[in-house]
């Protein structure tokens, strides 16, 4: 069931989030895929891209999508395939006070790797700083390139985007 903020103002708060959330266990173990895909419509990408078949629809293409995060390793191959920029990856061991956040990216300029960018939240509200530390824009991600950002560790369920600051 849907939270009443998401149904209201479309932002997802923490009991829509922890429906699509992995366990402790996975994410100590690596990079693992996020898929805040709460509405029910007739989409599948995200199921036909994975290799690993860590993402299903299912016959029916209006059902939501399930996500087997122990199948997933982290690829970030479906996140600019959805078309609801509704996929991250997050890795929680990238350094000892720093966790990553792989996200799609539809604007220009890009950033640069190194730049220093605020993070924002759900909302669009600056939540921290965040560094770029890989931005991929090949014929593979066609018109949405990845960038992931290193945020403060305990940030990732708050950083879904980011504001270039100059
Ligand atoms: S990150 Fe890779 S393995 Fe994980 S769900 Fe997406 S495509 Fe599949
Ligand atoms: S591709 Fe994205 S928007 Fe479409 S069903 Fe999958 S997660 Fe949802």
């Amino acid at each position: 069931m849907l939270s009443e903020k998401l149904t209201s103002c479309g932002i997802a708060d923490t009991t829509d989030i922890q429906t699509s959330w992995p366990s402790e266990e996975r994410l100590k173990k690596g990079p693992v895929v996020i898929v805040e895909c709460f509405q029910e419509i007739p989409c599948n990408p995200c199921e036909t891209s994975c290799p690993r078949n860590a993402i299903v629809v299912g016959v029916n293409i209006n059902d939501l999508p399930k996500v087997d995060h122990n199948k997933c390793n982290g690829c970030t191959v479906c996140v600019s395939r959805c078309p609801g920029l509704a996929i991250f990856v997050i890795d929680q061991n990238y350094s000892p006070t720093e966790s990553t956040i792989t996200m799609p990216y539809e604007f220009l300029p890009l950033p640069q790797k190194g730049d220093m960018v605020d993070a924002l939240d759900r909302a669009g509200e600056k939540c921290c700083r965040a560094k770029a530390i890989k931005v991929v824009n090949t014929k593979a991600q066609g018109k949405t390139p990845l960038v992931t950002l290193a945020i403060p560790r305990g940030m990732e369920k708050s950083v879904r985007f980011f504001k270039m600051v100059s």
